[in-house]
């Protein structure tokens, strides 16, 4: 059985998991899919809990094995991918799969589960001031305030991609934007 897929996405992570925390708190219907990753185990996660933490020659090897339903190098060396058993695993429950990947990753869930995938963009606060701050940050290096620009204007490109944007100025607005998008997508 195939049911439906809510994916969010923060570009540099701003109270993205309290709302996903949130989300899977008044939607008992959702589950959130559990990726594996070769990062190393921060002390306050548990594994197949917040991932499954695998190594580098384990995660080739389900690439090889066709395991994910999509992976990212999502940093230099450190790998992140969606387990296509974590999404089965969740259909054959009879609920619906809520993820936390990045800009890439949504965009392949997206592309493979069209019909089915809400995309969901938190913007955060800063963004909007971003560019100014950072022209007007005479203190810092030419070069890094290049850098940063390009980082934000890349990762603001992507924001037209996604069935939703929420600017996340205030938590608790943005929290109750996201329950009502998701509200009206699982009706
Ligand atoms: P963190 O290391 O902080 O837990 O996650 C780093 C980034 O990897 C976050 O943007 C998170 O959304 C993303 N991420 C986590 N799991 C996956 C996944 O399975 N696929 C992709 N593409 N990105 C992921």
């Amino acid at each position: 059985m195939q049911g439906k897929l809510i994916v969010i996405t923060a570009p540099s992570g701003a109270g993205k998991t309290t709302i996903a925390r949130q989300l899977l708190q008044k939607f008992p219907s959702l589950s959130f899919s559990v990726s594996a990753t070769t990062r190393p185990k921060r002390p306050d996660e548990e594994d197949g809990k917040d991932y499954f933490f695998i190594d580098q020659k384990e995660f080739h090897e389900r690439i090889k094995r066709d395991e994910f339903a999509e992976w990212e190098e999502v940093y230099h060396g450190l790998f992140y991918g969606t387990l296509k058993s974590e999404i089965n695993r969740i259909w054959n429950e009879g609920k619906q799969v809520l993820f936390d990947v990045d800009v890439k990753g949504a965009m392949a869930l997206k592309k493979r589960y069209p019909q089915q995938t809400l995309t969901l963009f938190i913007k955060p606060p800063s963004v909007e001031t971003l560019f100014n701050r950072l022209h007007q940050r005479a203190s810092d290096p030419p070069e890094k305030i290049r850098e940063r620009i390009a980082k934000a204007e890349q990762e603001l490109m992507f924001e037209q991609f996604f069935d939703a944007v929420i600017v996340n100025e205030d938590l608790n607005k943005a929290m109750q934007d996201a329950e009502t998008i998701v509200g009206d997508f699982l009706r």
